[in-house]
């Protein structure tokens, strides 16, 4: 086995240790990572569906319940998650949809034509997805690991997107191909041993049982 494909794995075995959260109302902590887990997207590493974005509040103390939020509230400009979920479900159903030039745009209002595109990401969110969450309250130490983690699970050969992937209809080709709702760290340097067992740690002090 290669070596990102063990960092992988164990990323994977790591977090499936954590309580899947139900909404962001019972995330325990208020500073640390997330991690989307797609339920179709099963892989060797993840047979209940692998991790399909990490996320950080890059530049703000104790924003993550805030930054979680975002992400179910039906407003595409609070989030570049919702934005690139419709974006790609807007592009699956009509190639040219009248409305991506608006919703893929930051802070472009919207139109009455995007309110289904809203409910369907809010839907997509609660029924597709669970997430799981990494308690890391030091900002630099935070934001190391999240381009350290972007970098080894996008850069996976055992988990890469699947046939019916709906981020092969994203905009940015970068989540196309790499399988992530990420794009930023893509191709970046990977964790190592020692940054690993860090991530470890992290995690099993992360338990909210
Ligand atoms: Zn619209
Ligand atoms: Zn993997």
């Amino acid at each position: 086995m290669s070596a990102v494909n063990e960092l992988c794995l164990a990323i994977h075995q790591t977090l499936e240790a954590l309580t899947a959260q139900e909404s962001p109302r019972s995330v325990p902590f208020t500073d640390g990572l997330y991690f989307f887990f797609e339920k179709t997207e099963k892989s060797e590493h993840a047979p209940d569906g692998r991790i399909v974005r990490v996320g950080n509040h890059p530049r703000s103390r104790g924003g993550l319940v805030r930054r979680l939020r975002n992400h179910y509230a039906s407003n595409k400009n609070s989030s570049v998650f919702r934005k690139s979920i419709g974006g790609a479900l807007m592009r699956r159903d009509q190639r040219d949809h009248p409305c991506l030039a608006h919703w893929e745009k930051q802070d472009a209002p919207k139109c009455a034509d995007c309110k289904p595109t809203e409910r369907h990401v809010t839907a997509m969110l609660r029924s597709s997805f669970s997430f799981r969450v990494v308690a890391i309250p030091n900002m630099p130490e935070r934001n190391v690991m999240e381009a350290l983690l972007i970098a080894t699970l996008s850069a996976c050969p055992t988990c890469g997107p699947s046939k019916e992937w709906l981020g092969r209809f994203a905009r940015s080709e970068i989540v196309q191909r790499c399988g992530l709702w990420n794009s930023q760290f893509v191709g970046g340097p990977q964790l190592d041993q020692e940054e690993l067992a860090r991530f470890t740690e992290l995690a099993e002090a992360s338990h909210s049982d």
